[in-house]
């Protein structure tokens, strides 16, 4: 296979998503070892701009974890439950379930609060759970259906129960609003490749105060040893060595998460909004329709678009990855059903869209 550089490949996939031009110059930077001072001063500088994104509070510890948004999800799930506890998961779609899985594995007692697929989970079916848990989880944007579920009413009801409220932030931090102190998130991650434009490979995460008294309180020892907030702190906040931290994936966020903050969060959500509108507006004579059909409840960060009758999806995205595009359809139960273009960071443009319409325009004659 060559390793040539290659033309503009137009990636429209919900992940990862193309690294910005800030990211992928801070990649050429030299190695520095991870006890370097200068690395300890990058990552203070990357924990003050995590808190900025997640609106978190002064007290929240903020990371990066050194591996996808998976092991976000996981750490959450390793440190603040211990066996016999009652979690409650929302689980509209994959990574719903795939916090359920997580949970049970690290003893849980997992209760579930489902929806059906394209559609959000309603408050008053959490509210009707809440008595006896520890822990609710939530999935902000859920990905594989392009359904936005409703966390501040949620987190309103969970504050008032005193449960932990943990969430996936994948498809929402640094693109969307996230209000982590002002809501009463407790735990929430994403993962470096989506809203952020940096490179896979790094999960960002914030920790509240209370879930770090939650976690001080445990009667257990953590049973993931790598992302123990015991160790992670010691490296972050103690500048002691617990492992070696990918330096060159952290010069690469931090430049990604100071773009998004020059850019403003607010510049990016509108962003986010008016090339999805745009997109919905050309293809929607071509017999695509939104999967979600409260608008309310569409993520604006992954457009789920039902295809049209007959339309042959695997065929159409292959002639499409022939022409240098990527597009996913669905995953799971939506496989085959719809497209999810992906409207997060440096996807969020008209261009590589403009490259899309064109080709389809081509193809379906
Ligand atoms: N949660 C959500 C909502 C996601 O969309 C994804 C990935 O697409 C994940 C978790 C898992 O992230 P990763 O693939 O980076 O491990």
């Amino acid at each position: 296979m060559s390793l040539a550089p290659r033309r503009d490949h137009v990636l429209l996939t919900p992940g990862p998503t193309p690294i910005h031009p800030r990211a992928q110059q801070a990649l050429l930077r030299p190695m520095l070892g991870h006890m370097d001072p200068e690395v300890f001063a990058l990552n203070r500088e990357i924990q003050a701009d995590l808190r900025q994104m997640y609106g978190a509070g002064e007290g929240t510890f903020t990371a990066l974890l050194a591996g996808t948004g998976s092991l976000g999800m996981e750490a959450g799930f390793a440190n603040l439950v211990e066996p016999g506890d009652e979690v409650l998961v929302c689980a509209n779609g994959s990574f719903g379930h795939r916090m359920a899985e997580m949970a049970g594995r690290y003893g849980a007692r997992v209760r579930l609060v489902t929806a059906p697929h394209g559609e959000a989970i309603r408050p008053e079916a959490v509210a009707a759970q809440l008595g006896g848990v520890q822990m609710v989880a939530l999935v902000h944007g859920e990905t594989s259906t392009g359904v936005l579920n409703p966390l501040p009413e949620i987190a309103e009801l969970v504050r008032g129960s005193g449960a932990l409220l943990t969430v996936d932030a994948v498809t929402t931090a640094g693109m969307e609003p996230f209000e982590m102190e002002r809501w009463g998130v407790d735990y929430a991650y994403t993962g470096a490749q989506k809203c952020l434009s940096a490179p896979p490979g790094l999960a960002p995460v914030a920790v509240s105060d209370r879930a770090l008294a939650r976690f001080e309180a445990r009667r257990t020892a953590v049973p993931l040893w790598y992302a123990d907030f015991g160790g992670l702190r010691d490296y972050w906040e103690r500048q002691t060595y617990h492992h070696t931290v990918p330096v060159n994936l952290h010069y690469a966020l931090h430049a990604a998460l100071r773009a998004a903050l020059d850019e403003g969060l607010p510049q990016r959500q509108h962003r986010a909004a008016q090339v999805g509108r745009a997109i919905l507006q050309t293809l929607a004579p071509l017999g695509f329709s939104p999967y979600v059909e409260r608008a309310a409840e569409r993520l604006p960060t992954v457009l789920a678009l039902r295809l049209p009758p007959g339309f042959d999806d695997a065929g159409i995205r292959q002639a499409l990855r022939v022409r240098e595009i990527s597009v996913t359809g669905g995953l799971g139960p939506t496989a085959g059903l719809i497209w999810r273009l992906g409207l997060m960071g440096e996807t969020a443009r008209p261009e590589p869209y403009r490259a899309l319409m064109l080709a389809l325009e081509e193809l379906l004659g």
